[in-house]
């Protein structure tokens, strides 16, 4: 087939390049399957994009299994341990040591996403930084398109076998995949911070305020992220650094417990917590990876994980499709990642319902406040509620 100069061809067509489409990227190009990656941003603003920082096990074990983790095992720090800080006391569960044993690793997404672009890049794979997706076509055909536009604003078609939509949640991609959606808005907001300090502590801590949630969550030695529950309609400039750090220390106070750093804010966003699920996330030869497939609140750290893991399990239905027209793992892709979600958005909901006040006034809401009391006694005093806890909080 000939292509004009706006026409490019590959086999497997990426769209995005965050942890999704880029894990996806780098195992598909080690099996040799030719790939183009287009993403609209660039690479700069790639780079700097500060979200996620805890790894589950699971995602570090696809990393290192790809050659992909020099990163983090050079840089990452290990993690096991998080506390619960209410006006009853304070309770930390060390969860490496309970459950399957198992800790988190602390890298920084950016640090991450800046390895994978390297590393693909470096194997040759080819990457379209400020490239915007417009419109996805022929996802029924064996021949599906996208129709872009580069930095300069010229239109490009590009053509491939396959499409993976790693897009994220307010991409293109999934608009494509006629599916049923299961979606949550669950009425909450959170001030995302990022304070240039160390943490109070090594652990991840969870303030449970009758005035509204806020947590700490270790990042580097240098930053920690912090993040504050605030009105829907909140302004964030209007949060200035002396507000921040009364809130952090008035949320987070409790008896004998080290109070939360102050230091500047260098990032300060709003993020809503919503949820939603999409059944099925496959159409034609369009397959939806990451945060496309899925959207998850923050409240369990699961969003990243979910896009490194489903990445590997897209790669691997691929690959024999591409070697060998072997298409049979393919069709089953979405009813074998749906089941990782729905548990990963389980516990990310039941996380949300033990973090914040419940809202509004009357015997409704004091009920609600009775039933996360006994959540948190039983995480304080059950040791079966303990290890249940650990298995999901670090298991994806
Ligand atoms: C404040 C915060 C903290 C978080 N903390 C954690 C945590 O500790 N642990 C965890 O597991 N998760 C966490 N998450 C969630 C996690 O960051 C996301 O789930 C993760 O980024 C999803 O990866 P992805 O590759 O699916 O999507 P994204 O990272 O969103 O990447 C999608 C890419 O597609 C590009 N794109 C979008 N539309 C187009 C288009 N039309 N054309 C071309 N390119 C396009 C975007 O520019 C982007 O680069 C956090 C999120 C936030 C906001």
């Amino acid at each position: 087939m000939r292509l004009g100069a706006d026409e490019q061809d590959s086999v497997v067509l990426i769209l995005g390049a965050g942890p999704a489409g880029l894990v996806l990227a780098n195992i598909l190009r080690a099996a040799n399957v030719p790939t183009v990656v287009l993403e609209r941003r660039t690479r700069e603003q790639v780079r700097q994009r500060a979200r996620a920082g805890f790894l589950a096990p699971d995602s570090v074990a696809v990393l290192r299994e790809h050659g992909l983790a020099a990163g983090l095992d050079a840089r990452g720090r290990t993690h096991d341990r998080c506390e619960f800080r209410s006006p009853a006391g304070s309770v930390e569960l060390r969860y490496g040591e309970l459950g399957a044993g198992q800790p988190h690793t602390v890298y920084p997404q950016q640090d991450l996403v800046t390895d994978l672009i390297a590393e693909y890049l470096a194997g040759g794979g080819v990457l379209h930084f400020g490239t915007t997706v417009e419109r996805i076509e022929d996802i029924h055909t064996d021949r599906p398109a996208v129709l872009a536009r580069d930095a300069a604003g010229a239109e490009i078609r590009f053509t491939g076998h396959y499409l993976a939509g790693c897009d994220g949640a307010r991409g293109i991609s999934r608009t494509a995949v006629p599916t049923t959606i299961a979606a949550s808005d669950h009425g909450i907001t959170w001030l995302a911070l990022l304070m240039q300090a160390p943490p109070a502590g090594e652990a991840v801590i969870y303030g449970v305020h009758p005035d509204g949630f806020a947590g700490q969550m270790p990042r580097t030695a240098e930053v920690t992220r912090y993040y504050l529950q605030c009105d829907p309609g909140a302004r964030p400039r209007e949060w200035s650094d002396w507000r921040i750090w009364d809130e952090l220390a008035r949320r987070l106070d409790a008896p004998g417990r080290p109070a939360p750093a102050t230091g500047p804010i260098i990032e300060r966003g709003l993020v809503r917590l919503r949820s939603r699920i999409l059944d099925p996330i496959q159409a034609g030869r369009l397959f939806l990876v990451g945060d496309a497939a899925t959207s998850i609140s923050p409240s369990a750290a699961k969003g990243a994980n979910l896009a490194i893991v489903g990445a590997q399990l897209l790669a691997e239905a691929l690959i024999p499709a591409v070697r060998y027209g072997k298409g049979d793992a393919l069709q089953r892709y979405s009813e074998q990642a749906l089941p990782r979600i729905r548990r990963a958005q389980e516990f990310s909901h039941w996380m949300i319902d033990l973090l914040h006040p419940p809202a509004g006034y009357g015997p409704e809401t004091a009920y609600r406040r009775e039933l996360q009391r006994a959540r948190l006694h039983n995480l304080a005093t059950s040791r079966s509620h303990q290890h249940v806890f650990a298995d999901n909080y670090v298991g994806i």
